[in-house]
């Protein structure tokens, strides 16, 4: 093969846990890649520290209003700004949250391709940054690793073929508690995940199944599944090993799935060479020291999974409330400010509201900070005062 130019590559979320390993990638194809931009929220130093490995690249420092550390681009505007100065040829968005939204629709705006860790962005505006992407010629590329999975087996065997979704889950630290036990975790334990090392927010929602429920919503609509058939094509499985990382039945009954090591790498390496399969090194599988079990997500003792198919079916915007909500609750959930169960009352309380309306940008921003104020009212009813001491 002859050598390419090398990819332009802009890195959000650079100092984060997706950033670390995209930097794994980015350094192992040192001949491949060319990064040209790196953002981080607050970590000044972390950024310094890539500015100074890669003096090509820009930096921006998206949480601060001031360039006290001379970076370059500051505060919201400035990223965005950097975005679309950069001349990237694809952007790897692995902001943490809602926040991730207006940077993935700035990459799409400039026509960059985009490797999207952050989930926040398809569910909250699947509808609009698809259409976005379209028109741009502008490429959505997963890497949550299920939807990675999901995407590759699609490719290989045709979305028209398609029958259902098996979205695995590793059913989160908690999977085996009683709905007692669930009731006096806290926040230290829910941190300890089994397989992944991730974010305090994720490992909280991997803890409660609300990271599966985002990742339903989230496959829904990277995927083109009609909301009448939902429940039938996209079926949650639990797989606490995490080596199968989703599978697709197809209509003449065969099933495929991507199995590899729970390791982030592999996907985003997907996106980053898309539409190529690059050697990894990454670690294997032995089948000889494996094995690979399956069961049914347990909907009562965990509701934000049956939360978000509700969220689905009852509109457009309705997983933007799902999404906000929970982020509020798990912020408050992490300040012991409300128990474990509460995070999915709060969420279905805030859901219950009238939240009907176009997914336009416009109305998904007004939900969404609408409904982290519906959320915040309802944590301030609850009794805050009742953690038992730990056994
Ligand atoms: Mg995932």
């Amino acid at each position: 093969m002859m050598t390419a130019m090398r990819k332009k590559v802009a890195l959000l979320g650079a100092t984060g846990s997706i950033g670390k390993s995209t930097l794994d990638v980015l350094r192992r194809g040192k001949d491949m890649f060319k990064p040209v931009l790196f953002s981080s929220h607050t970590d000044s130093v972390g950024l310094a520290a890539l500015g100074a490995e890669f003096p090509e690249a820009a930096l921006a420092l998206s949480g601060v209003e001031q360039d006290v550390s001379c970076v370059g681009y500051v505060g919201k505007e400035g990223l965005l700004q950097a975005i679309s100065d950069c001349g990237a040829d694809i952007v790897v968005n692995g902001i943490a949250g809602a926040a991730g939204l207006a940077p993935s629709i700035a990459a799409l705006e400039s026509g960059m391709d985009l490797a999207l860790a952050n989930k926040e962005t398809i569910v909250m505006a699947g509808h609009l940054v698809r259409a976005l992407a379209k028109a741009k010629k502008a490429r959505i590329l997963p890497v949550d690793s299920e939807h990675s999975a999901i995407f590759k087996l699609l490719e290989a065997h045709g979305r028209e073929n398609l029958a259902a979704i098996l979205l695995t889950a590793s059913g989160g630290p908690f999977r085996t508690y009683t709905p007692e036990q669930l009731s006096r975790v806290r926040a230290q334990d829910a941190l300890k995940h089994p397989t992944w090392n991730m974010g305090a927010k994720i490992t909280i929602d991997s803890a409660s199944m609300a990271n599966k429920g985002l990742e339903v919503i989230e496959a829904v609509r990277l995927f083109d599944i009609p909301v009448s058939a939902i429940a039938d094509v996209i079926q949650v499985l639990v797989h606490p090993q995490s080596i199968v990382h989703s599978m697709i039945s197809l209509k003449d009954g065969s099933i495929y799935a991507q199995l590899s090591q729970p390791d982030m790498r592999l996907p985003i390496q997907n996106a980053l060479y898309y539409p190529e399969n690059a050697p990894s090194g990454f670690e294997t599988l032995d089948f000889k020291q494996l094995t690979l079990s399956f069961e049914k997500p347990d909907g009562e003792k965990f509701p934000m999974l049956p939360l978000a198919y509700q969220a689905l079916s009852a509109g457009d915007l309705y997983p933007v409330v799902y999404n906000a909500a929970n982020e509020v609750a798990v912020a408050a959930f992490l300040a012991e400010q409300i128990h474990f169960p509460d995070i999915a009352r709060v969420v279905a309380l805030t859901l219950e509201q009238n939240w009907d309306g176009k997914p336009e940008l416009g109305a998904i921003r007004e939900t969404d900070r609408r409904a982290r104020s519906v959320a915040k009212s309802f944590i301030k009813t609850f009794n805050t005062l009742s953690f038992l001491p730990i056994m």
